[in-house]
């Protein structure tokens, strides 16, 4: 059996909100172990331009973003390690965790910066265009922006798509809402909303058949009404998708108390406190609200300062 490593702050992912937490950690001496996770640099790998993280007067890339980010942590003597936790134990004071190969780590701290995962269509053409950065986003306030001026498309039809809708109706000349059934899910005031907006168009019972492109960009999507079955082409640059995220808190479930979809609880509003002392949650895992880069940062400082005072108090 291979001999149980102990750390004092594990962190368990690497978006922005895993390496925040690494940097303050690291600075406070804690010595950090982060492990990146399945996906390396979170979503933001898969963002184009950011544009409104405070300090890129420019913009930066997300890869460009996350790759300083993770040297910033490094610089501090985090050691960042390629790899993911599969099981976690936290009925004790030590918290036990275990990597994909099975070493097993016996944690006095947890930061929990695991992050959700947009959900698409799963279309090949959805994914293609994704995959290029060619006009496919799950985000509308990440990369709306690009699009001003133009036509773009939303599919889903809960209070993010309607929050999206309406964000991207103020910068697009014309966005065209594709709704899988005949209403909403969405709360009635958010519907309203998206309704009233002159220049969102909605079209209910329309699935989405395949994103069109011209192999370099987004230039329409191809949707179908489920009643008739009637096929049309929709014009757009921007194609979005806003039917949910899954937050990546499987792992965590039988230890840490999470809401019905998913996310963790904070067991102490204005803390990163979640119900198991020690183990403490930052970024998207906890978030289903803001989900930005900026406020993933900051709830990963607020995770490691909190950190660092339970372990004194511990008096390590
Ligand atoms: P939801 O799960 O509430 O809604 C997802 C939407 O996507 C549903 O309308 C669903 O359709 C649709 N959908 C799912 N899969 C597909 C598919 N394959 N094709 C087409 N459509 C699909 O997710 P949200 O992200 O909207 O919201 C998550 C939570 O966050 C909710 O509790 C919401 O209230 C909350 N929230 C609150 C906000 C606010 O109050 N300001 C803002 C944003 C989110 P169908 O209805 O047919 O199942």
């Amino acid at each position: 059996m291979s001999e149980i490593e102990k750390v004092s702050c594990l962190i368990i992912g690497s978006g922005p909100a895993g390496y925040t937490a690494a940097i303050y950690a690291a600075r406070a001496d804690m010595k950090p172990v982060l492990y990146q996770g399945m996906q390396p640099g979170g979503q933001l790998t898969t963002t184009n331009e950011v544009e409104n993280f405070p300090g890129y007067a420019d913009g930066v890339t997300g890869p460009e973003m996350m790759m300083q980010l993770e040297a910033q942590a490094k610089r501090f003597e985090t050691d960042v390690r390629f790899g993911f936790i599969s099981k976690v134990d936290f009925t004790g004071p030590i918290h036990k965790c275990w990597t994909e190969d099975n070493k097993e780590i016996h944690a006095s701290t947890v930061i929990i910066s695991t992050g959700a995962s947009a959900k698409y269509l799963g279309l090949p053409s959805e994914q293609k265009y994704l995959e290029m950065g060619g006009g496919v986003s799950a985000c509308a306030v990440c990369d709306g922006f690009f699009y001003r001026g133009q036509e773009t498309v939303i599919v889903g039809a809960g209070d993010s798509a309607c929050e999206e809708a309406h964000y991207l109706s103020k910068l697009c000349t014309k966005v065209t809402m594709l709704v899988r059934k005949d209403d909403f899910r969405a709360s009635k005031i958010m519907a309203d909303r998206v309704k009233n907006t002159a220049n969102i168009e909605i079209l209910f019972s329309t699935d989405t058949v395949e994103v069109l492109g011209d192999g370099n960009g987004v230039t329409g999507a191809l949707v179908r009404n489920s009643i008739t079955s009637e096929e049309k082409t929709i014009p757009c640059t921007g194609f979005f998708v806003a039917i949910g995220h899954n937050p990546n808190t499987d792992i965590f479930k039988d230890f840490i108390d999470l809401d019905e979809t998913g996310y963790i609880k904070y067991a102490q509003p204005g803390t990163s406190k979640t119900n198991v002392p020690g183990v403490f949650v930052a970024g998207d895992a906890a978030d289903k609200t803001y989900r930005q880069a900026i406020t993933a940062a900051g709830t990963g400082c607020m995770a490691a300062l909190d950190a660092e005072r339970y372990l004194a108090a511990l008096g390590h």
